[in-house]
């Protein structure tokens, strides 16, 4: 089932890509399997699946123990300070969800203990929704200078997460993280390679990858509903 889901949302991809002229290697899809069994993952693994997003600390580095191997892990929850230290020097590729200094550098230490060398994105709360995490729009230069000046991140581009449903409203939001991610790459910071554009999810991948996406984040339409409470063995 989860096979077949991720093939119909790969050939959407695919099919976004060719209408926006774009290249499909230019977008990579993360396949979102927070509270998802981890036969789920092992069944998308089988058909060469691998990247995966979570956004729990506990359950990620749960199901990054229990399945070794190459996958590109991407955490793209809130992330607080007291839990850098499971993240830093662990598998994930890249950490969606920098949202302030302080977070920053809590990245910054662990990873100077542990020489490493860490990827994120740092995170912009682009509708100024209230739930949300990440820095409103204006806020996002100065984030970005201070924190290209800690050298054990690697500084990828911006992340969002758009209000839900709508999607042509979110086009909106799509250009102007566009324009935002153009402006801050055009500061040439060292150090800093202002690339990817995390954004788009089930309701609206399609016009993020038509407004520049370069990951999309789809978890529902792979390994369908997240009902509170709900056993996983119905998923
Ligand atoms: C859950 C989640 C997704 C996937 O959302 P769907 O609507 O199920 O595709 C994407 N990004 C983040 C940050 C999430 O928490």
């Amino acid at each position: 089932m989860v096979q077949e889901n991720y093939r119909e949302i790969e050939r959407r991809v695919a099919a976004a890509c060719e209408r926006a002229g774009r290249s499909r290697d230019e977008v990579t899809l993360v396949a979102v399997s927070k509270t998802k069994p981890e036969e789920r993952i092992r069944e998308l693994m089988e058909i060469g699946v691998r990247d995966f997003g979570e956004n729990k600390v506990q359950d990620l580095c749960r199901k990054m123990e229990d399945i070794p191997g190459d996958n590109r892990w991407h955490f793209i929850g809130g992330l607080q300070r007291n839990k850098v230290k499971y993240l830093v020097g662990s598998p994930v590729a890249l950490i969606h969800s920098v949202d302030s200094v302080k977070l920053a550098e809590a990245i910054q230490r662990e990873a100077e203990k542990k020489s490493v060398t860490v990827p994120v994105l740092l995170e912009i709360n682009i509708a100024g929704e209230e739930s949300k995490g990440g820095v409103r729009p204006e806020e996002a230069k100065e984030l970005l200078c201070q924190a290209a000046a800690l050298d054990r991140l690697r500084i990828r581009g911006l992340m969002t997460i758009a209000p839900p449903g709508v999607e042509e409203a979110n086009r909106n939001y799509f250009r102007q993280m566009r324009a935002l991610r153009d402006e801050l790459a055009a500061l040439s910071l060292p150090g800093v390679e202002m690339k990817e554009l995390s954004m788009g999810m089930t309701d609206d991948f399609e016009t993020a990858i038509a407004e520049g996406a370069t990951i999309v984040r789809v978890g529902t339409a792979i390994f369908g509903t997240r009902a509170p409470g709900e056993p996983e063995w119905k998923a």
